[in-house]
């Protein structure tokens, strides 16, 4: 718990300006410009972060390209290199109170999860670190007795990484981490609805006393940093998380130079509860998966599929459930779901009710307190009677909203699930354990979940489908994005070699 004392610092330091990280230094855009940050709980305004423009965005992949090309990082020594990322790692546990409680402020996602994100976050830089140091592995090939042919992986130069205000400490520290960890050097954009968490971020990696240049923190609009940052020359990798739509404009302007980009994107991802399931933890995991993180979740399970013989009995209970959700102030402990974002997506959300009640279903919804009023809170809803072809049921919402439909058997179900453009994650309830494997492996998407929440095991890949990305991280999977691998070709032996012009002079 942060005592009040603490409480008033922190609420003291958060109406700080917050400036660009460039080359070491905390510095204010080159265009004097700001944008506002503003609280979803009350829309009142938090603090003023500087705009940065491409001109930032230059100074900033100068001081990374120096950084990459002329500093020690990729060149120390490779436990000299992981101790600044466990530094990091110890630096992130010693702020953990104060991140999580910028981040519930910031973002309006209930403290009490906020928490476990940063604890997260922390991981990230150790699980790197251990994987780089046991897992960055090249191959050895031999060829008869001639050669030794041998890959090792080089870090790749100038990382670019994009983030999303639902997770943002979560997920910048997430691409951070691999990006550092191999050798690369750093420029990071995060979203403009949610900087108070990078900026604690960059002062936490200034304390860790990383090279200059190794690590820098550019503020603004995704269409304008964002954008330069995508362009940029010297940029060789867009590590991006965020909307499909972004990811796929981010592909075509990074085409001209020739970027390797990772995408994780949106989703709207079934879980499917055969007859069989075990009914409370179906229950239990179907709540939490939807309204945790206020619904504003990449894998959220947004499209609940119930088998017809527990279709009334599941609702039933969903509904108390449903209407039980404590929503309140994201900083109380005890609030389950907070309020949306912004303004903006609030309206986006709201306007899903609207759609939805169009397409003749049955919206389940509560009141929002009184007290509330100020903030851009959704209550916790159920949309019944859908239809799988309905916006609803084909868009992504990313709000504490649930579509509800049935199905007969796993053949019908397993077409209805793949009926989407998405294919971020999946999650199946069977107790026929045959089932369970069978149902996964048809499902069309980058991470399935059988009889179980989504909890993420690090090494494993971390990615999607179709329209919910290009590419997977996390694990060992990530070296193939922020390392190069090369084969270097080594003969051991007096190999033939053609010896043109040798004897067929005139
Ligand atoms: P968004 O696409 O609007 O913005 C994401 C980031 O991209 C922001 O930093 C933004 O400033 C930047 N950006 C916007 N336009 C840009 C452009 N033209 N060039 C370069 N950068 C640009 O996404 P959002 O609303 O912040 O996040 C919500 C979305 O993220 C949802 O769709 C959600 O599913 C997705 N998401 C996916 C994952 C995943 O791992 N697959 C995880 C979290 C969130």
């Amino acid at each position: 718990m942060v005592s009040s004392q603490k409480l008033a610092s922190l609420i003291h330091e958060t109406q700080k300006n917050i400036s660009l990280y460039i080359n070491g230094e905390f510095t204010t855009a080159l265009s004097g410009m700001t944008f506002k940050n503003m609280n979803p709980f009350t829309n009142e305004q938090i603090n003023e972060v500087s705009e940065g423009q491409s001109d930032d965005i230059n100074k900033a992949v100068a001081a990374a390209r120096e950084a990459f090309d002329h500093g020690p990082w990729k060149t120390m020594k490779l436990t000299k290199r992981l101790e600044y990322i466990y530094r990091i790692a110890d630096l992130i546990d010693e702020e953990i109170e104060k991140i999580a409680y910028l981040e519930a402020l910031d973002t309006g996602l209930p403290i009490s999860q906020t928490r476990k994100m940063v604890s997260r976050a922390s991981e990230n830089f150790r699980f790197y670190a251990r994987m780089v140091e046991n897992r960055l592995v090249g191959d050895a090939y031999q060829v008869d007795d001639e050669f030794i042919n041998y890959t090792i992986h080089a870090p790749v130069g100038v990382a670019g990484l994009i983030t999303p205000w639902n997770a943002p400490f979560m997920l910048e520290t997430w691409k951070i981490a691999p990006a550092l960890a191999t050798g690369n050097t750093v420029v990071l954009k995060p979203a403009e609805l949610s900087p108070l968490s990078a900026n604690l971020l960059a002062e936490v990696i200034h304390k860790a006393d990383l090279p200059k240049g190794v690590f820098n923190v550019v503020h603004g609009r995704g269409e304008i940093a964002g954008d330069a940052l995508v362009k940029h020359p010297d940029v060789q990798l867009i590590s991006f998380t965020g909307e499909t739509t972004t990811g796929s404009t981010i592909i075509k302007n990074s085409a001209d130079t020739l970027k390797s980009c990772s995408m994780e994107l949106g989703g709207k991802s079934p879980i499917i509860v055969f007859e069989d399931a075990d009914f409370d933890r179906a229950l239990d995991a179907c709540v939490w998966g939807i309204y945790s993180f206020n619904g504003e979740r990449c894998t959220a399970n947004s499209r609940l599929f119930l088998q017809e013989g527990i279709k009334d009995r599941f609702i039933d209970a969903l509904r108390i459930r449903v209407a039980n959700i404590k929503v309140g102030d994201p900083l109380d402990v005890s609030t389950e779901v907070g309020p949306l974002i912004d303004k903006e997506h609030y309206g986006k959300v709201k306007g899903y009710l609207e759609i939805a009640k169009e397409e003749g279903t049955e919206v389940i919804t509560g009141d929002i307190p009184h007290e509330l009023a100020k903030g851009n809170f959704v209550a916790p809803t159920l949309i019944l009677n859908a239809k799988n072809n309905m916006r609803v049921s084909q868009e992504e919402i990313f709000g504490p909203i649930l579509t509800v439909m049935t199905f007969k058997d796993e053949e019908e179900v397993i077409k209805l699930a793949n009926d989407i453009k998405y294919g971020l994650a999946g999650y199946v309830w069977t107790n026929d354990i045959k089932r369970g494997h069978r149902v996964a492996h048809k499902v069309d998407a980058g991470m399935l979940w059988v009889n179980a929440q989504n909890v993420r095991d690090l090494r494993t890949p971390f990615g999607g489908s179709k329209s919910s990305g290009i590419g997977r991280e996390g694990g060992h999977y990530g070296f193939d994005f922020y390392t190069e691998q090369k084969i270097i070709h080594v003969s051991i032996a007096d190999h033939h070699i053609q010896q043109f012009g040798k004897n067929s002079g005139r």
